[in-house]
């Protein structure tokens, strides 16, 4: 069974639906047995839905200031995960 630090490398993944078998079921045993991956988890997808929704908004508003929003986002460099 995964640990809590296992669950959450997997946690973004789980949302793009990556994971398929054995795997998928191992996350969904944690998330049914874990309290504080459920909440991770649900704000982890809270977070992904909002970041969606607002590029969707900048996207259709086609305003000179949205193209400067996304040329800056795609522009900046990932950051490292790692502290
Ligand atoms: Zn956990």
């Amino acid at each position: 069974m995964l640990n809590c630090k296992q669950f959450t490398d997997l946690a973004s993944d789980h949302i793009d639906l990556q994971h398929t078998g054995w795997k998928r079921v191992e996350i969904r045993l944690h998330l049914m047995l874990c309290r504080h991956c459920r909440r991770f988890n649900r704000h982890l997808n809270r977070s992904s839905q909002t970041g969606a929704a607002i590029a969707q908004q900048i996207w259709h508003s086609e305003t000179a200031e949205s193209e400067a929003i996304f040329s800056k986002i795609i522009q900046s460099p990932p950051s490292d995960k790692t502290p």
